[in-house]
């Protein structure tokens, strides 16, 4: 697979800061631009990965390690979260995003970031502008909703009214992908709690 970086400017976004721009047209499954050209490999469980996270820019890569991008390169990794993205990041080999839907020459790349959050429901609000904005980047689970998440409770029937409402939502905006975030931190957090 080849990258022209031509294809995108960088520069300051609508959204929040430095956004990505398409000089080009896109369509639907063109590779837009790799997730970040310089990188570095960190495992998964290790304490740089952790602290990697914090950067909020890090990568899950399904071969158990954590794509980091070296920030003074530009890359998909500058793309501004939209609650209706029209483009998709992908973690599969180096990462790439991909067009979701036909972007124009100069039209703002977005991605949804998918974050998963515990007990911090309110931790990364959103200001996409997106007339189906959810309100939050993140989606929570409280340590309440995990111990509950299958249980014959009442909390735990609301916990899976609220787990299939944002899948639902997930699947509206072609991002099934994230589905993955949350399970994976309902796991962890139900192995550690129960
Ligand atoms: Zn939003």
């Amino acid at each position: 697979m080849k990258y022209t970086v031509a294809k995108v400017a960088f520069r300051d976004g609508a959204i929040e800061g430095r956004g990505v721009f398409a000089l080009r047209r896109f369509e639907p499954g063109d590779v837009i631009v790799p997730y970040a050209p310089k990188q570095r490999r960190v495992d998964v469980w290790s304490f740089e990965s952790r602290l990697a996270a914090q950067t909020k820019v890090t990568l899950l890569s399904d071969d158990g390690t954590v794509i980091v991008p070296d920030t003074s390169v530009p890359g998909g990794w500058l793309c501004n979260h939209s609650c209706r993205p029209n483009a998709t990041v992908y973690s599969r080999g180096d990462g790439r995003i991909e067009c979701l839907r036909t972007i124009v020459p100069q039209q703002e790349i977005t991605t949804f970031y998918g974050w998963v959050t515990r007990n911090q429901p309110e931790r990364d609000p959103c200001r996409c502008g997106a007339t189906n904005c959810r309100g939050f980047i993140n989606f929570d689970v409280s340590d309440e909703e995990a111990r509950h998440a299958e249980a014959d409770t009442l909390e735990g029937e609301r916990f899976r009214k609220k787990l299939a409402d944002y899948f639902e939502f997930l699947r509206q905006i072609g991002q099934e992908q994230a589905k993955g975030n949350v399970l994976h931190t309902l796991a962890k957090m139900r192995a550690r709690l129960l």
